[in-house]
């Protein structure tokens, strides 16, 4: 096929046998999240470029490297979004959803592009569980979030396959500071850093403690910390929230290098991380965001989020082998008809069952086909029973009904019992494939 007739690098196909494991990640994720009294809240996936550009910032990867930008035909800049904050801190704004400090928790999913080198847990196009809560400053509504997801891995059953990582940015002020002794100290050390970092020198100092080559790794070794250049409000709050994830039970890391890699945080930064899937390791990453809204016009707006890659929650589903075995309920039956004439009569009582037994997960071969290759599909596609409707059934309008999981004896019903004959199996709408017979 040529080129231009494939996907796209880095933009994948969700193929069916895939998307029962991302709907109930997602199905998962948002009972979750309404049980905590959260939202959903619907985005566009075009926003202006400036909108990432003033809100992500100048010097990031993201917006200086990773950014699908192209000229619409009216000559605007438009960006396909690379995260879904920015464009909830403006859908907030724009709505006045957090006017009068009112409190907002909202959450989204869907699809972010970033131009990066495509590889396993890392495309162009991923998705991304989002949650932002606006208007409360405490360290008690960090905790809510991370215990939040905390929830959720162990309703995923991960265990001790992901541990959370936490560190404070403190205040702008702090942060400036500490920048500055940071580049400092680094200029007397250049000569050991790799090209990256001495370009980030200037761009963006504190990005270098991500590094993850080994001389410049040595050379932070004796760096100064940030911690040690914190505020007091950001380290009363920073001890707020460690005290209150003790509490609630959740064993945590601080991590003085995790500084993320978007320029709207401070105070609270964390990442929850996993050694299963190499170098892609960062399954979920947030933090408090209190000066975005007023750097895009607003009040000043206490925020804080967070947001987690699905596609590597799924690798980690499977490299766990956590998927469960029943993601697709099987159907209860399968209407096998033969000539025409019992194809009529097939279509007419389907749709009177269905209209009988609301759930009933109903197959009706198409295509014709002989009783045995019709039998076979009927078995194929997981269904209890085998509903045949023959010249012979027509006549006598009954359908010979085949139990298809046990060896139990076809039986002959009449079409106006058989919703009766059904019901019990269709009884409950999560019943998944354990029938019960009364
Ligand atoms: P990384 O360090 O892996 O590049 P990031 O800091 O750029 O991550 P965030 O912007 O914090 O990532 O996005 C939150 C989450 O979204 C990440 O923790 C990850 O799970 C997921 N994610 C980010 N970029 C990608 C990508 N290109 N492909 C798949 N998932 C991604
Ligand atoms: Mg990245």
């Amino acid at each position: 096929m040529s080129k231009t007739l494939q996907a796209i690098r880095g933009m994948n196909d969700i193929l069916p046998g895939q998307t029962p494991i991302w709907r109930y990640l997602e199905n998962t994720f948002a009972q979750l999240l309404s049980s905590y009294g959260y939202h959903e809240i619907r985005l566009p996936i075009l926003e202006f470029t400036e909108l990432f550009a003033r809100g992500i910032g100048e010097g990031t990867d993201v917006v200086d490297k990773e950014m699908y930008t192209f000229r619409d035909r009216n000559d605007e800049s438009l960006t396909l979004r690379p995260e879904g904050t920015a464009g909830c801190v403006r859908a907030v704004l724009e709505h006045g959803l957090a006017g009068g400090g009112q409190v907002q928790k909202l959450w989204y999913a869907g699809p972010m592009f970033r131009y990066e080198k495509p590889q396993k847990g890392r495309y162009r196009q991923f998705h991304q569980i989002g949650v932002e809560v606006f208007n409360l400053p405490g360290p008690d509504i960090d905790a809510e979030l991370i215990g939040l997801t905390a929830r959720l891995w162990k309703q995923l059953g991960f265990g001790e396959s992901v541990r959370l990582e936490l560190n404070s940015l403190g205040s702008p002020e702090a942060r400036a500071n500490y920048r500055a002794a940071l580049v400092a100290y680094l200029e007397r050390h250049v000569d050991q850093l790799d090209e990256d970092s001495q370009r980030r020198l200037t761009t963006n100092p504190l990005r270098i403690l991500d590094s993850k080559v080994a001389t410049t790794q040595a050379v932070l070794a004796q760096a100064p910390l940030l911690q040690d250049y914190l505020d007091d409000e950001s380290r009363v709050h920073f001890d707020g929230l460690r005290a209150r994830l003790d509490a609630m039970g959740i064993a945590y890391v601080v991590n003085p290098k995790l500084v993320r890699g978007l320029d709207y945080y401070g105070r609270t930064v964390f990442e929850w991380v996993t050694d299963r899937l190499g170098a892609q390791g960062t399954v979920c990453a947030g933090g408090r965001y209190d000066g975005l809204v007023s750097q895009f016009g607003g009040k000043p707006t206490p925020g804080v989020g967070f947001a987690m890659g699905i596609e590597r929650l799924v690798l980690l589903l499977e490299t766990l082998q956590l998927v469960p075995a029943t993601l697709e309920a099987s159907p209860h039956a399968f209407i096998c008809a033969f000539g025409d004439a019992a194809e009529l009569a097939a279509a007419g009582l389907a749709e009177r069952l269905r209209d009988a037994l609301p759930g009933l997960r109903l197959l009706v071969n198409a295509g014709g086909g002989s009783f045995k290759s019709q039998f076979k599909k009927a078995d194929k596609s997981g269904a209890r029973f085998a509903l045949i409707l023959g010249g012979d059934e027509l006549g006598a309008r009954v359908v010979g009904c085949k139990p298809l999981r046990d060896d139990g004896e076809q039986q002959s019903i009449a079409w106006d019992a058989l919703g009766d004959y059904l019901a019990p199996w269709v009884a409950s709408v999560d019943d998944k494939n354990e029938g019960r017979h009364e």
